[in-house]
């Protein structure tokens, strides 16, 4: 089996969510469950063998996508900013969840590629820590050296909300990424810090001049880890034909989201989705930026998914997927693997 790098999942919200009603989260991750997308057993069917595990913070409420009206058109209000008080204890908490799966063997978090290599080849899961917006951090940065220091190799500035550090797309169909501003100066004293420390830097969720910001700022290859194409689904997290060009050049990639509402023209949450939808949009990527820049960004945890692929031990039938409509065998290492690979060493300064 084709053994996949993949770049997002949501998986240590839902372990965080089991521990506060009670549950053992490294039991519910190495002795699996029904739960959700992602735990060992149902990750090793599927030839799922790491990623980009996010430490992201959750409103105080539930997040709801607002009902779309009779065209199929919404604007789902951007969550209010958060306060860094709970912020900091609940990604304190998720990290600490993440560390005591290493712990127990569950999975190996990796500070290097040689890590996560070696981890793949021999069976385990690679998990990298990501932090899906910094709410956590605060402005003088001492918070992000910490979790540096506790294996954070990777990060979103903003998820879909605004703080210090830039402004974040609302979930919105149909509409531009253009929503607003971008990068604050906060936000370009993250860019710089990441650069130096070699964190990461992913451009998911923040709005298109937070995008144009980062390019001009960062010397990291330009990076959306779990976005689609804006001209097949015109959803304001996509991306469009000029933010890909200059992925493009920047030798980044994007990792294609399995969310059917990024995925289906229409942008429905719709989990009757088939695959051929995820192969078309990995087509235009591939049209758009060359083999090298394409990757996965499953969104496990975080998403509706189409029925088809239904949870982590579904995803080979999406590599199968890109095999049958034609894609080698090494492209198919590229877009599983290789590509995510090879930016997280430039990133990490290997
Ligand atoms: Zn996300």
């Amino acid at each position: 089996m084709n053994l996949v790098f993949d770049g997002h999942n949501d998986v240590l919200l839902r372990l965080w969510r089991s521990r506060k009603d009670g549950a053992d989260p490294v039991k519910e991750f190495a002795q699996g469950t029904t739960a959700g997308h992602i735990d060992g057993p149902r990750a090793k069917r599927g030839g799922l063998a790491g990623g980009l595990c996010a430490v992201y913070i959750p409103s105080p409420h539930d997040f709801v996508l607002k009902e779309p009206d009779a065209d199929g058109h919404y604007l789902t209000p951007l969550d209010p900013p958060l306060e860094r008080s709970p912020s900091l204890d609940i990604a304190l908490e998720m990290i600490a969840i993440a560390r005591q799966l290493d712990r127990a063997g569950a999975w190996t978090l990796c500070r290097s590629t040689a890590e996560i290599r070696k981890v793949m080849a021999d069976g385990g899961f690679a998990a990298v820590l990501h932090m899906e917006g910094c709410e956590a951090i605060d402005a003088n940065l001492d918070a992000l050296e910490v979790f540096y220091a506790a294996g954070l190799r990777s990060l979103g500035p903003v998820w879909s909300r605004h703080n210090i550090f830039g402004h974040g797309v609302p979930f919105a169909f149909p509409s531009s990424p253009d929503t607003g501003p971008g990068l604050t100066d906060l936000g370009r004293e993250l860019v710089r810090r990441c650069n130096k420390l070699g964190i990461l830097i992913d451009l998911a969720h923040i709005t298109e001049q937070g995008f144009w910001d980062v390019a001009k700022l960062s010397d990291q290859p330009l990076i959306a880890s779990h976005s689609n194409v804006h001209a097949m689904t015109p959803v304001a997290r996509n991306l469009t034909d000029k933010q890909l060009d200059a992925i493009r050049e920047s030798r980044g990639l994007v990792g294609l989201n399995y969310a059917v509402t990024m995925l289906r023209p229409d942008g429905g949450d719709n989990a009757d989705t088939p695959i051929s939808l995820m192969v078309r949009h990995i087509d235009h990527l591939v049209e758009r930026m060359g083999i090298d820049c394409v990757a996965l960004g499953s969104d496990f945890d975080g998403a509706t998914i189409p029925a088809a692929i239904a949870d982590a031990s579904g995803n080979h039938r999406l590599v199968e997927a890109l095999g049958a409509a034609g894609y080698s065998a090494g492209d198919l290492d590229k877009i599983c693997r290789e590509n995510w690979l090879r930016v997280l060493a430039s990133a990490w300064h290997e």
